[in-house]
């Protein structure tokens, strides 16, 4: 892996920690809300959050930011830790915005009785129209100059029930006409009385607002450097008037770094959510989802995520980065990691008449041609075998066809030269079966007085293991999806082929997830979900090389 580069992130935590402040300390967080499976633009502020905690001898938290009950769930709160896990971080500790539900009601009594914040009984519309625009300051509430014991009273019995949803809110005094919305009078609490939380139940009928919580968790959490997305960088001003505002334990400080955005997919919640939920994919771990979930299963190694996310590195801009930068950290992982394998994915059978029935050999093949660390394993040769049918036309179409052709001669992988002396057809016409024979001198050696250039690969038919083979692609036809109008419309339709193949029979064994090169044909994977032992499935993670590429 490459060591991190450094950013503009890491140039202002150097200066912090050379002027001493925090007294050295350096702790971050990674906040997610569990309204989702995280995906690969999460992947890029986790590995910021808790790559810095790794290289400063700090810290990061893992902490839910769980104020909306409603589209929140346990199965996302799981899938989320399990997901950072897997990724290779470790969190400090495991924190909930929810833990701090009293805290957080404690701080907003706090600032109402300093005459910072007040009850209002607008409902939202209003609300949206008295904030004004941007060319055009709001206007005051009527609610705004509430003694602070009416206010007191109300907000206690918002937290008491006794009010419906949208009755009243309670919200921050600020300035109504500053030229940044975020401060004219944000709302800090809002009812939501039938709810149930996945981790209070029914404690609460009032639940504090996202950029209250989130500050005030930094605080309490003793965070030094809270790293956000630029969409954020206007609500910095508001992060600073809560810590100003309010008695706080420590004093975190905000900095905003360049969202991840990726070609050939989406990866805003809402459409990642919509692709579930119309059963456009197969669930939030479908491999051509670009969630941390479905990228794992896809057979994407977590370590060609780190190094993915070390080369786009991190600035203040949004950038759109390509697909094929992805693509080529995970070829670069696999084609290290990866013990090669032969699967044939469309069979055709070969008898190699002048071979004996009956008879077995065991060959010999490398795990891997640049990795003798690898070790060997044995290939069982039989009379009887598949080839791919894209390695058999009757004359070649050109002088550079190196695989098999009528009357011409190729290498089997590892094995021995055959010749094809007959292309036997049904009656549709469709070529069924090929009959050759084989030159016993050719194991591990060229033949007597001829060149053979081509080399294709080959399963035996006697002990090959039939196998699902899903042969994924990207999600999207088009680099931006939704460019010119309707997203769902650049769907690729041939972002699933599955395939039965044939495959070497050790592979059938193989653990799930587990990552193999098959030659000449890409890197896969045996999916976690679906296979078995007896009925192997295996995810195409990537082709050898870029095919998109135009
Ligand atoms: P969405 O807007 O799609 O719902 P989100 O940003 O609200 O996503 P969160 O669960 O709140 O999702 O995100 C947790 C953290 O991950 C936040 O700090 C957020 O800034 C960061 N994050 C989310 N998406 C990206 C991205 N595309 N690139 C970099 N960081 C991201
Ligand atoms: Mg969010
Ligand atoms: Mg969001």
């Amino acid at each position: 892996e490459l060591p991190a580069a450094s950013n503009f992130i890491r140039s202002i935590i150097d200066e912090d920690l050379s002027q001493g402040l925090n007294d050295g300390r350096v702790a971050t967080r990674f906040p997610p809300e569990p309204n989702g499976y995280l995906h690969i633009g999460h992947v890029k502020s986790i590995c910021l959050n808790f790559g810095i905690a790794d290289d400063y001898s700090g810290s990061c938290n893992l902490r839910f930011d769980d104020t909306n009950p409603d589209k929140e769930s346990p199965e996302f709160v799981a899938a989320i830790k399990e997901d950072v896990q897997w990724m290779g971080f470790e969190w400090k500790r495991l924190c909930f915005a929810s833990d701090y539900f009293e805290q957080l009601y404690g701080f907003a009594e706090e600032l109402i009785s300093k005459g910072k914040a007040y009850v209002c009984d607008l409902n939202a519309g209003e609300i949206r129209a008295y904030r004004g625009t941007l060319t055009e300051p709001g206007r005051d509430s009527p609610y705004r100059d509430r003694p602070v014991e009416e206010n007191l009273d109300l907000f206690r019995r918002m937290r008491a029930g006794e009010f419906e949803d949208g009755s009243r809110v309670l919200r921050a005094k600020i300035d109504m006409a500053s030229p940044n919305i975020n401060l004219r009078d944000p709302t800090l609490y809002r009812i939501r009385k039938g709810a149930t939380h996945h981790q209070t139940g029914e404690a609460w009928p009032i639940y504090p607002m996202y950029d209250f919580t989130h500050t005030l968790s930094d605080a309490l959490e003793g965070i030094t450097h809270s790293l956000c997305t630029l969409e954020f960088e206007d609500h910095r001003p508001l992060y600073d008037w809560f810590l100003e505002n309010i008695e706080v334990p420590t004093r975190p400080r905000q900095y905003e770094f360049g969202r991840l955005n990726l070609e050939y997919t989406v990866l805003s919640k809402r459409r990642l959510t919509e692709l579930v939920s119309q059963g456009i994919v197969d669930g939030w771990d479908d491999p051509r989802m670009p969630t941390i979930a479905g990228i794992r299963r896809r057979g994407f190694p977590a370590e060609a995520l780190r190094d993915f996310c070390t080369r786009i590195g991190v600035t203040k801009s949004d950038g759109m980065v390509e697909m094929a930068m992805l693509e080529n950290s995970v070829r670069e992982a696999l084609d290290a990691a990866a013990p090669r394998a032969m699967a044939v994915l469309n069979p055709l059978r070969v008898v190699i008449d002048n071979y004996p029935e009956g008879k077995r050999e065991e060959l010999v093949a490398a795990n891997h041609p640049k990795d003798a660390s690898m070790g060997e394993r044995n290939l069982t040769f039989t009379r009887e075998l598949y080839i791919d049918r894209n390695d058999f036309m009757e004359q070649a179409p050109n002088k550079k066809y190196k695989r098999l052709t009528l009357g011409g001669e190729v290498r089997l992988r590892n094995g021995y030269v055959i010749r094809c002396d007959e292309a036997v057809r049904s009656e549709a016409g469709e070529i069924t079966e090929l009959r050759c024979s084989y030159d016993p001198a050719t194991l591990g050696a060229n033949p007597e007085g001829r060149k053979v250039k081509g080399v294709i690969h080959w399963v035996s038919a006697e002990v090959g293991v039939a196998a699902e083979i899903r042969l994924y692609d990207r999600l999207f036809n088009v680099p931006i999806p939704g460019a010119d109008g309707d997203w769902t419309r650049d769907l690729n339709p041939e972002s699933l082929v599955t395939v039965q193949g044939i495959v070497e029979p050790f592979l059938a064994q193989a653990e799930p997830e587990t990552r193999f090169q098959f030659e000449r044909e890409g890197y896969f994977c045996v999916d976690s979900r679906d296979s078995t032992p007896e009925r192997p499935v295996f995810n195409r993670t990537i082709t050898l090389r870029d095919t998109w590429e135009k």
